[in-house]
This record gives structure tokens, C-alpha cells and sequence, in this order.
């Protein structure tokens, strides 16, 4: 193997190590990382990987629910996916926004089309919307990272502290998606990209959604400043 395939490879693993644990995980033995190649085939890869990198948005955010079934409706708020498909817009210039399509095959399938169009691209990060709901008492914000991922579990006590500071919410903080009898575990399994999803509040709680109606903006330009401090965009 020569220096250029040694280097290349090298790229490669740090790359998916910044990325994903999962990723790193399911590549510790290197076995799918492939051959190298060799003269004009590299060439031409070294050259996409730079283009990819430099132009293409590293970013996905992802709008929980759908329309026709928008998730849980809160008090004196609009309900999950009206709520943050406005937030998302607002990131737009930034991030590749995600709709999924429809319940109608279920909701692991529904979650599983979306994640492969994301894994077409090179995400660093996927950035799915909610807010919660229980009974009338319960409240704050929580951020989920799926339980092996280490960059993860970073960004989502980070996040959580930043939701928490800004919006005067308590913080419950970064909690580990582990296992599929959860709530949105699909959606933190399948994208390869680091997974976060977002609990910014409790709908169900009046003093909680009163300090989020009307503040999509607000909350649109909490993610951007995360994103400026990670670095990510
Ligand atoms: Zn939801």
C-alpha cells in the first residue's frame, strides 16, 4: 500500500470517528473500508471528497410527524410539526430540511425511507424536531443521542444546557436513546450521521409552552448559535 492509499485511509477513519460512534463501531475491524485506488481513480476522489466538503451543507434537520398526523398539540400552541416545520424553515439557509412522508406503512418503515435519502449525503450531523408531552406537571427540555455515540451525548448535553439557559426551562438534560420499545428510537438508529432529537419543552405544560408560543424564530436562532459554537456550520 503507498503513502497516498495510507493516507487516504487515515482520512477516512478520522472522519467517521469525528462523525459517528456508530459508524466507528461497526468499522472497528476496517473491514468495509475496501481496497484503495490507485493513480487517476484516486485522483478524482480526493477532489469529490474536497468538493463535498466545502460546498455541500453538513447539516439535515428533520420536522417530527407529519401533517396529517403532527404529533402531540400543546396548550395555546401550534401542534409538533406546524410549530417546528416553521423553525426549520428559518434554518433553511443553512440546513437540508426533512419531511417524512407518511405513517401509512408505519412508523419504523416511515422513518427508515427518510434516513436512506439522508445517508445518500455526507451529513455531520441530523437534527430532528419535537417537543413533549405527559401529564400537566411534567416539565423541561431533554435532548436524545443514540447510546454508543459519544459526540453524541456531547452535542446533547450541550444542546439541553443551551435550550435550558435561553428559554428558562428546567434540564432535564442529554438522555440515551438505548433501546426500541422507546420513543423515536428508529429515528436516532438508522441516519449514520450523529443523531439528535430535540425536547425543547413540554406542550403539556402551561408555563412551559407559554415560554415557546410564538418564539419559532427565537428557537430557530437557538440552533444556529449551537451550530456557529460546534463549528458545524
Ligand atoms: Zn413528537
Amino acid at each position: 500500500m503507498d503513502v497516498i492509499c495510507l493516507q487516504r485511509l487515515k482520512l477516512h477513519r478520522q472522519d467517521a470517528q469525528l462523525r459517528n460512534g456508530k459508524y466507528m463501531r461497526d468499522r472497528a475491524d476496517g473491514s468495509s473500508l475496501g481496497s484503495c485506488p490507485k493513480g487517476p481513480g484516486f485522483e478524482s476522489q480526493s477532489r469529490f471528497y474536497y468538493f463535498k466538503n466545502k460546498f455541500m451543507k453538513k447539516v439535515a434537520i428533520v420536522v417530527g410527524h407529519t401533517k396529517l398526523r403532527p404529533g402531540a398539540c400543546g396548550i395555546d400552541i401550534p401542534c409538533e410539526f406546524s410549530f417546528n416545520q416553521k423553525v426549520a424553515e428559518y434554518l433553511g439557509d443553512i440546513c437540508d430540511i426533512y419531511y417524512y412522508d407518511s405513517y401509512n406503512l408505519g412508523y419504523k418503515s416511515m422513518v427508515k425511507r427518510n434516513a436512506d435519502k439522508m445517508n445518500r449525503k455526507d451529513y455531520d450531523l441530523v437534527i430532528e424536531l419535537h417537543y413533549n408531552a405527559a401529564s400537566p406537571q411534567a416539565n423541561g427540555c431533554e435532548v436524545f443521542y443514540y447510546f454508543t455515540n459519544k459526540t453524541g451525548k456531547m452535542y446533547a448535553e450541550y444542546m439541553s444546557k443551551m435550550i435550558s439557559k435561553v428559554f428558562k426551562v428546567r434540564d432535564r438534560g442529554a438522555k440515551p436513546m438505548i433501546g426500541e420499545n422507546q420513543r423515536g428510537y428508529w429515528a436516532l438508529f438508522y441516519p449514520k450521521a450523529t443523531t439528535l432529537l430535540l425536547e425543547p419543552f413540554f406542550g403539556s405544560n402551561r408555563q412551559d409552552a407559554l415560554k415557546f408560543k410564538g418564539k419559532e424564530k427565537e428557537y430557530s436562532e437557538m440552533i444556529r448559535d449551537f451550530l456557529k459554537r460546534t463549528k458545524l456550520v
